[in-house]
């Protein structure tokens, strides 16, 4: 993973030629997984420009770095690529799902893209934030009365229904309320990504959607056109998440353009949007492959135009809806290591003062991860250890057999690509309270969301 970029690191010889290095040879800055990593005179992993070293110093460890500017670079490339290719009004909508704090629907709104909420509290938190909630879309599988009431009551432009039980409930919350209800509907159009190949039916089976094949769908828009307090906008899909290649999004798109062709048939109803979802991937290793998201787009666009000629359908205006690759790699999380426990023949363990309280993807999905000692950027990777996590589970692992110089106390260890699914994730277990988390913007660092206190954490407990 790490490995050959921590082998050149080992071969390279004085903190300077490192630093030259990763300046001049294109090599070396690709094995850096993003281009916003480099390494800095002192050795040091630098991230966004600032001290790695530094900054764990100056706010204390866990620690997450997030790069403003890379965060709003993915915003544009998206929004630019998608009004080029697709329509001049197709827009992202930022799945916050990935990671949700007031600061991030404050990049959100003045990149003029639109975000997906999934929970009442994600509403709550971009309407706190200013986030001109017309240009939310109100996800989820399980909404409640309540948070229908209080996404309707605060403006939420638009809602992507999952059942026609859940069209019905917001028909009737709306018709209470006094008003008409934009929405989605979301469809399953039985796609795996993994294996796009077959076509298949696998993902009928799915708590979210409802499936074309059954023919569900259509008896979804002929109920959901009969009602008067919903305004049917158009269609929604989502096929999964970190996938590389542009054809699953190309062979969803066909499916859902055959299903718009065949609704516009039966029902004489044409939506004006059709949204693809979100799911592409980002880089976690260097085993990973560069990822163009302009091409990616522009491919699946040029299907979608193709497709909408050939099956005489009006081009909708397309939402997509990233968020790991919005956040991932402008995000990186910063651990102060703790002891090195040797097992004589078996395997070398080195604990850290986090773990899956503020990371649990490896726990949940082994995740792969790249993991650096930061403060010794520049010797040798020839020790072999798996970084372990501080709760009392022996699956809290970030990461194992991880090659770096050998570790010790008070080392400053970087985990890469971890603004996606981790603060989000984080939780209170053993009482662990959730990191800082510090935005870095044009040579700046300030705090966006405060370290938890002890106090913080029982706040609500009598
Ligand atoms: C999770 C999810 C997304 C975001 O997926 P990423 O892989 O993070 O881009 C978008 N839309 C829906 C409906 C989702 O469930």
């Amino acid at each position: 993973m790490q490995r050959s970029f921590m082998r050149r690191c080992a071969r390279s010889g004085s903190s300077s030629d490192i630093a030259v290095n990763v300046r001049k040879n294109e090599g070396m800055k690709k094995n850096m997984i993003c281009n916003n990593l480099s390494v800095n005179e002192n050795g040091h992993l630098t991230f966004a420009g600032a001290d790695t070293v530094e900054m764990a110093r100056k706010y204390g460890t866990p620690l997450m770095l997030l790069d403003e500017g890379k965060i709003r670079e993915k915003c544009s490339i998206y929004r630019d690529s998608m009004q080029k290719y697709f329509t001049p009004d197709s827009m992202p909508l930022y799945a916050s799902k990935a990671l949700s704090f007031k600061y991030i629907y404050k990049i959100a709104a003045s990149e003029n893209i639109g975000i997906d909420c999934v929970s009442a509290g994600e509403i709550y938190t971009a309407y706190k934030a200013g986030f001109p909630l017309e240009r939310a879309y109100f996800h989820g599988n399980s909404k409640t009365d309540d948070e229908i009431r209080f996404a309707i009551g605060h403006g939420v432009g638009h809602f992507v229904c999952d059942s026609i039980e859940e069209v019905a409930a917001v028909d009737e919350i709306a018709g209470e309320m006094g008003t008409v209800q934009k929405i989605l509907l979301r469809i399953t159009p039985g796609i795996d990504p993994h294996t796009h190949k077959k076509i298949s039916t696998g993902s009928v089976d799915s708590k979210f959607g409802v499936a074309i094949e059954t023919g569900q769908a259509f008896e979804l828009v002929e109920k959901t056109l009969r009602l008067s307090n919903v305004e049917l906008e158009g269609f929604h899909c989502h096929i999964g998440s970190q996938i590389f290649e542009y054809d699953p999004f190309a062979d969803a798109a066909r499916i859902m353009i055959g299903f718009i062709r065949d609704v516009k048939e039966r029902f004489g109803f044409e939506p004006v949007t059709l949204n693809l979802g979100g799911g592409m991937a980002v880089r976690y290793t260097e085993d990973d492959p560069e990822i163009d998201y302009e091409a990616n787009i522009r491919d699946i666009s040029v299907v979608v135009h193709s497709l909408c000629d050939e099956y005489g359908v009006k081009m909708p205006r397309i939402l997509m809806e990233p968020g790991r690759s919005i956040v991932a790699d402008a995000g990186i999380t910063l651990y102060t290591a703790g002891y090195l426990k040797e097992i004589t023949g078996l395997k070398n363990y080195i604990s850290i003062d986090g773990g899956m309280t503020d990371n649990p993807r490896f726990t949940l999905y082994q995740s792969p991860y790249t993991v650096l000692l930061a403060n010794r950027m520049n010797e040798g990777c020839d020790y072999k250890c798996t970084v372990a996590g501080r709760c009392c589970e022996s699956g809290d692992i970030i990461q194992e057999d991880v090659m770096m110089p050998k570790p010790k106390r008070h080392d400053t260890i970087a985990v890469l690509t971890t603004g996606a699914y981790n603060y989000a994730m984080a939780s209170h277990y053993n009482k662990v309270p959730k990191p800082a988390v510090v935005m870095l913007k044009d040579g700046e660092d300030f705090v966006v969301i405060k370290r938890e206190t002890f106090e913080n954490m029982i706040s609500n407990e009598v």
